[in-house]
């Protein structure tokens, strides 16, 4: 177990970005990679391909610097050490962590996200077989849920719709999320897969719907408790996993479809939101703007105190992909 000084040298903000592979149909468009990334590992170049006036064409570059770059050759494993391992042992001092995967639809958000809460689940099960946490007291608790047009279906339950209110102590309590209890990381996988496939689905196919909804798995950490108000034990600390909606969907607020037009706009005010909070809590800010939608609200209680905040910004590296590769590598930019 790390001293606790060690743990307050971590960030409380890291800014990853991962670069998934060109895909079979990219490589058949004989489309190209137009990322590379540095060999320091923290910094990258979109080569923009572009046409002057007289249809020449000539490649602009856009470099950008982050805490790491991580390429299309690494592993999900290699992934959880860089982001999120490093935060689990804060979690059993209070800490409230939240990892995001932002990015536009297929650059690898599911992908990226899935794995990490199992390993997450194994580290904390571990640690809690430590001397120093055995005897605590402490109990896992995993939850699945989906925030869709600015409403929240519980993942587990069947799409049990949800709603949200303060405690009274800075705890967000959302009424009727169904909380499992978790002692193997067996029932994880269970969890995370059922989960998943409960995701929006509509008519227009399942990665369609689901990109349009942010869906948020929570790891909380309880102490057993003999007050009454401790209901499941005392909040030790969280650890919120969130697959974003595909960024590009903030854009479909000029959709023909009236219902498409509604969701659009509540991902873009969500996106705009959540960027907004982590702003200023990298300024140290004292006041967070939570209450700019929905999804901020619900992780009001995960941007004040000893928080930490892991970004990855999941990127295409084909040339059709690059706006969207460009608009994601800005909104992920620390120096906005
Ligand atoms: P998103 O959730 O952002 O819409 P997905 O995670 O569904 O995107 O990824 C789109 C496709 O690309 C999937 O078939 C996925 O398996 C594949 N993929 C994404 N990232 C990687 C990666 N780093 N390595 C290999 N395949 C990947
Ligand atoms: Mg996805």
């Amino acid at each position: 177990v790390p001293a606790k000084d060690s743990m307050m040298n971590l960030a409380r903000i890291k800014v990853v970005v991962r670069k998934r592979p060109l895909n079979k149909k990219e490589i058949a468009r004989k489309e190209e990679d137009i990322v590379s990334i540095d060999a320091s590992g923290n910094s990258l170049t979109v080569h923009e391909p572009k046409l002057k006036v007289d249809l020449t064409a000539y490649v602009e570059k856009h470099d950008f610097v982050f805490d790491a770059v991580l390429d299309e050759q690494v592993s999900n494993d290699e992934v959880y050490h860089v982001t999120v391992q490093p935060i689990i042992p804060t979690i059993f001092q209070r800490t409230k962590a939240t990892c995001f995967a932002y990015g536009q639809t297929g650059s690898g958000k599911t992908y990226t996200m899935q794995p990490l809460p199992l390993r997450a689940c194994n580290d904390m099960l571990n640690l809690m077989q430590h001397p120093t946490y055995r005897n605590q007291g402490l109990q896992l608790w995993l939850s699945f849920f989906e925030i869709y047009g600015g409403k929240l279906y519980d993942l587990l339950t069947d799409r049990r719709k949800l709603c949200m209110r303060e405690d009274g102590r800075q705890q967000v309590c959302i009424v009727g999320l169904k909380e499992f209890p978790v002692s193997d990381v067996e029932v994880v996988k269970d969890y995370i897969e059922k989960g998943n496939a409960s995701r929006s689905t509509g008519s227009t196919g399942a990665n369609e719907e689901s990109s349009r909804s942010h869906a948020i798995l929570q790891l909380v950490i309880k102490k057993h408790s003999n007050k009454k108000e401790d209901k499941g034990g005392k909040l030790v600390g969280k650890f919120s996993f969130i697959d974003l909606a595909g960024s590009e969907r903030g854009a479909d607020t000029t959709d023909n479809d009236r219902q498409t037009r509604i969701e659009g706009a509540e991902i873009n005010k969500s996106l705009l939101a959540l960027k907004e909070c982590i702003r200023a809590l990298d300024h140290e800010q004292g006041h967070i703007p939570f209450r700019g939608s929905k999804l901020t609200e619900v992780l009001r209680d995960s941007f004040v105190g000893d928080s930490r905040t892991v970004m990855i910004s999941c990127i295409s590296p084909n040339t059709g992909s690059c706006e969207h590769t460009l608009n994601t590598l800005r909104y992920a930019d620390r120096w906005w």
